[in-house]
Parts: C-alpha cells; sequence; structure tokens
C-alpha cells in the first residue's frame, strides 16, 4: 500500500464504528495506515450490536478454534488496554452449567488449551455460589473469564485510532461503494459528495446492516435477531462477597447472566446484574426492527429469577434491545473480495475477540496473513475482484 496525503483520500476505509470497525481502524492506524473510520451514527450509539456496558468475556467453547482464538484475543486486549490506559474487562470468574451446555466437554476444551479451569459437583459449587441455583451435574469454572465493557472499548479503540491519526466521520451513511478508473474505491452517499473519501480498500464493519449494503459479493446466509438484556438490582447492598461470576447455563431455558456494569446506573460493578435469553431473538432486519422489548421475554427471564437469583429483585428496573447477525454454523466472515475486506463477528460472541478482530482484519489488509479459513467468503467469490459501479 502506498502513503497518501490529500485530505481526502486514504489507504484504507473502514465503514461502521462498532466493536468490529473500531478495532480495526485503532490498529491500521496505529500502524502508521492512513485510514478514515465512517460510521452512520455517533460510536457508541443505540443501534446496533456493540452497545452497553457489559458483555461476557470467557474462554470457554465447544470449538477448539474459539478457545484458541481467545487466547489470542488477551495479548490484543492487554495492548490495548495499555495504549488506551484503562481497563476494558474486569475478571470475576466465569461459570457454565446445564446438560445442553455439556461442562465436561467444555473442561476438556479448555483443558487441551492450558486454561486453567476447575469441574465442581453441583453440591459444591452451590456452597461457593449460593446466590445461583445450579442444575444437579458437573459446573465448570474457570478463573479467567469475566466480562467486557463494550461502550468503553468501542471508545477507547475510536479515541486511540483518531490519536494515531485516523480520521472519523460520524452521521454519514455510505449508500454505495463505487471502483474508480484510477483502481480507487470512493464512498457514496448524503455528506460524502461534498467531503469525499476515496480508498485503495474499503474494509466494511457494517453489522447487521451488511445484508442491507447491496454489495457485489456473495455473502453466507446471515440471520439478524432482535434480542433483549434486562437488569435486576440486589435486594440488598453487597455484602464482603465479591463480584458474582459471569454464567451460561444451558438447560430447561438457555440464559446469560453478569454484571451489569455501569448501566446498572449507581449500584455500579457489584450491584445490579443482566440476564438475557440466549434463543429468543426474533427474526428481523437493521431496517426494520422494532426497538421495543418483547414482553414474553421480560417474563420468562423475571420467571427464571425467582427460581434461580434468590438475591436478585425479580422485577427488571431496566432493558435494553440489540441486533444480533448470525451464520449458520456461528463462525465469524472475514475475508477479501476485490478491493473489499468483509468483517462480522457474527453470532452472538464476537465482542470478547474485538481486539484480535482489528489484528486479524488489518493483517489481512495489508496481506501479512489469511484469516482462519472458517472465516472466508463462500467458494464462488474466490479469484473475484468484486467490481464495483464504475
Ligand atoms: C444481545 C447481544 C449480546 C451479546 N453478548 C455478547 C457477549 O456476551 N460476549 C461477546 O463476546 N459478544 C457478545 N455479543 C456479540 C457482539 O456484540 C458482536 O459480535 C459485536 O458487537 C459486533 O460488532 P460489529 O462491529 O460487527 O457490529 P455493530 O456493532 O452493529 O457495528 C456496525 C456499525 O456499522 C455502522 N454502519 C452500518 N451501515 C453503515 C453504513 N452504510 N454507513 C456507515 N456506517 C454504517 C452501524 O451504524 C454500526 O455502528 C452480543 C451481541 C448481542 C446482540
Amino acid at each position: 500500500m502506498t502513503a497518501r496525503d490529500p485530505a481526502d483520500r486514504y489507504q484504507v476505509a473502514v465503514i461502521g464504528a462498532g466493536l468490529a470497525g473500531a478495532a480495526t481502524a485503532w490498529e491500521l492506524a496505529r500502524r502508521g495506515i492512513s485510514t478514515a473510520l465512517v460510521e452512520a451514527y455517533r460510536p457508541g450509539h443505540r443501534q446496533g450490536s456493540s452497545h452497553g456496558s457489559s458483555q461476557l468475556y470467557a474462554r470457554s467453547s465447544a470449538d477448539s478454534l474459539y478457545v484458541e482464538l481467545s487466547g489470542q484475543a488477551e495479548a490484543c486486549w492487554l495492548e490495548l488496554e495499555a495504549d488506551a490506559g484503562t481497563r476494558l474487562r474486569h475478571r470475576t470468574g466465569a461459570l457454565d452449567f446445564g446438560a445442553r451446555r455439556d461442562p465436561v466437554r467444555l473442561a476438556a476444551r479448555l483443558g487441551a488449551a492450558g486454561v486453567p479451569h476447575e469441574l465442581l459437583a453441583a453440591e459444591e459449587a452451590a456452597e461457593r455460589w449460593p446466590q445461583l441455583r445450579f442444575d444437579p451435574g458437573p459446573v465448570l469454572y474457570h478463573p479467567d473469564g469475566g466480562w467486557l465493557d463494550p461502550d468503553a472499548t468501542v471508545a477507547a479503540c475510536v479515541g486511540r485510532a483518531v490519536a494515531h491519526g485516523a480520521e472519523l466521520r460520524t452521521g454519514v451513511r455510505v449508500a454505495r461503494i463505487e471502483q474508480l478508473r484510477s483502481g480507487e474505491v470512493a464512498l457514496r452517499g448524503p455528506g460524502l459528495d461534498a467531503a469525499p473519501v476515496r480508498a485503495e480498500l474499503v474494509v466494511v464493519a457494517a453489522g447487521a446492516w451488511l445484508p442491507e449494503l447491496g454489495l457485489p459479493v456473495r455473502l453466507p446466509p446471515l440471520t439478524v435477531t432482535q434480542q433483549q438484556v434486562f437488569h435486576f438490582r440486589r435486594r440488598e447492598q453487597p455484602g464482603p462477597r465479591p463480584g458474582w461470576p459471569v454464567f451460561v447455563h444451558r438447560g430447561e431455558q438457555q440464559v446469560l447472566g453478569l454484571p451489569s456494569g455501569a448501566d446498572g446506573g449507581t449500584d455500579g460493578v457489584l450491584g445490579a446484574f443482566k440476564l438475557s435469553l440466549l434463543d429468543d431473538g426474533r427474526v428481523t432486519t437493521a431496517g426494520t426492527r422494532s426497538g421495543v422489548v418483547d414482553p414474553a421475554s421480560r417474563q420468562a427471564v423475571s420467571g427464571y429469577v425467582r427460581q434461580r437469583l434468590p438475591e436478585l429483585d425479580p422485577e427488571p428496573f431496566a432493558a435494553a434491545t440489540s441486533l444480533r447477525t448470525s451464520t449458520p454454523g456461528g463462525d465469524f466472515v472475514l475475508d477479501r473480495a476485490g478491493s473489499l475486506v468483509i468483517v462480522s463477528p457474527c453470532s452472538g460472541h464476537g465482542g470478547k475477540y474485538a481486539p484480535l478482530i482489528g489484528r486479524l482484519t488489518a493483517d489481512l489488509v495489508l496481506g501479512k496473513a489469511e484469516a482462519p479459513a472458517r472465516f472466508a467468503l463462500p467458494a464462488s467469490n474466490s479469484g473475484a475482484t468484486a467490481r464495483l459501479r464504475p
């Protein structure tokens, strides 16, 4: 890639300042690549996938690729936190339980990757974490798990990308991407004609909007669902017990629980707890989603709290919706077709890999390394130049 000078010309333009695009812009900018980061709203907005003050950060996965990637991500998080001078993750330990979560299999995966963990009987787990009611059967605990703060992470990535020289354009929705005779590509849309963005290569990190962009690239089948999360208060002020562990429970119900972080209000890190059903999303699109919390989901999560988390007030005091984009096998998308690099850490588990996604995308952009083969676009794109509208 060649360095470019004039104001509207960049080596790379990144569309979307969610976790994936923001981390990519940070990684490119700190490597000295001239980068424009173009976002339809403002970084940190509530319309996509990357908002809120807590998401699960854990190494347990039934899939050894993602266990391995979580180890690589750890090093990237440390680099981002050092560059930003702030802590973005909180280590509370993580629990996995329920027959459908298969803790024994997860423990084997962690063991193979050398991740410290314990497999406990339900009775032992109940003694250690009396705030939770476990299913009979084994419970997996690994102390390196916890939660990350997506709002703070997006802010850190964007802030540091700009500090390293990236240009941030907000409130600008890219309507189309044009191929120029010069070989460059130009972003087009309201707000971009007066102040154009031209680049040698475009990274599309548009999340749930990806299927709506009309790109000349065959994408894997993507399903967008609207999910909801609920915040619950502790009945009493936290006592001497340290922060609650995060947990994934896949039994009769499939539930993710973790501290609320700043979204819990003044109760802060120790006070409120956030819960969501892992399997209750309604299929939608980024353009048509309602943004309305599903009352059936609220009722189900409330019932779960009554049965399983007696230290919480079962009436949620806050709720929010967000968009999840999923591939059929749960894999991420990261591949190049001509002048476009498509990146989408899909399927509800991309947040914890954010700075690694930035690194993998930057490596692909710069031709330094390929992404994992499973993240490839459908084979019909191979060799494609992804000719954009001239
Ligand atoms: C309910 C829920 C819970 C989750 N929990 C976890 C968890 O516990 N742990 C975990 O690791 N992961 C979790 N995830 C996954 C994680 O949130 C996603 O992997 C991640 O946020 C995806 O980020 P993204 O940048 O791809 O998408 P987004 O955050 O949606 O960002 C896309 C951006 O592109 C912008 N954009 C789109 N089109 C255009 C355009 N034409 N022009 C300009 N800008 C555009 C959008 O405005 C948006 O800002 C969860 C996801 C959901 C939905």
